[in-house]
């Protein structure tokens, strides 16, 4: 899942981004509401973080822009105001949530979840492809009741994979979601992370999960259940 921070302050942005990458979320920034707007135009994120004071265009205005442009990402606004009136215009402008800062990291993270669990398949924090579990509030993955270790790059990867629910992922796709703006679309990482992911949790089974169709993509699904065409 691929998230736009957008944070004027240079240490809560580093903060927020440092937190949600740990958390295998693909992170990009922005530090004012122009450059925000350009990116989610650029980018397609699954959620944008966005702060309410901002040194050109507030977290409304860009918020309002967002929406105009029907760029109808879920939007989790902050502010260091409690006041009750910011609030409501932050969701009068589109905002779907707001905390208010100071916040506990976990919350926002909750907040975040939330958020994302509203798009279509994903309303199950738990994900489950045959033997193979994913739960993504802990951020652990087992199969036939065994933990696999992945890296936060493997786990995003591979929960990505696992919400498209057996529909083969193409690479244009996963480095929207799985990977920043730093992704350099001629490198081979998508497949350098495929094979290792691979060998981790398919390696020792009989049933293989993670199939490469060459030409289209990706796709995580038992066998028997795959692919027609
Ligand atoms: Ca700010």
């Amino acid at each position: 899942m691929r998230i736009l921070v957008v944070e004027d302050e240079p240490d809560a942005a580093r903060f927020l981004a440092r937190g949600l990458r740990e958390h295998a979320f693909a992170v990009d920034t922005a530090a004012d509401g122009n450059s925000a707007i350009e990116k989610a135009h650029i980018s397609t994120y699954d959620a944008i973080v966005l702060d309410l004071m901002l040194p050109d265009l507030d977290g409304l205005a860009v918020c309002r822009a967002l929406r105009e442009a029907r760029i109808n990402v879920p939007v989790l606004m902050l502010t260091a105001r409690g006041a009750v009136p910011d609030r409501i215009a932050g969701l009068n402008a589109g905002a779907d949530d707001y905390l208010t800062k100071p916040f506990d990291f976990q919350e926002l993270l909750a907040r975040l979840r939330a958020l994302l669990r509203r798009q279509p398949n994903l309303e199950d924090p738990i994900l489950r492809v045959a033997d193979l579990v994913i739960d993504t509030h802990h951020q652990r993955v087992t199969r036939a009741g065994r933990t696999i270790s992945l890296t936060t790059r493997e786990y995003g990867l591979l929960a990505y994979l696992a919400a498209r629910h057996g529909a083969v992922t193409g690479r244009a796709d996963i480095a929207e979601h799985v990977w920043d703006e730093t992704y350099d679309p001629v490198s081979n990482l998508i497949e350098v992370y495929i094979q290792r992911l691979r060998r981790k949790i398919d390696d020792g089974f009989t049933t293989r999960l993670l199939h490469t169709r060459r030409g289209e993509g990706y796709q995580l699904a038992p066998e028997d259940e795959s692919y027609g065409g």
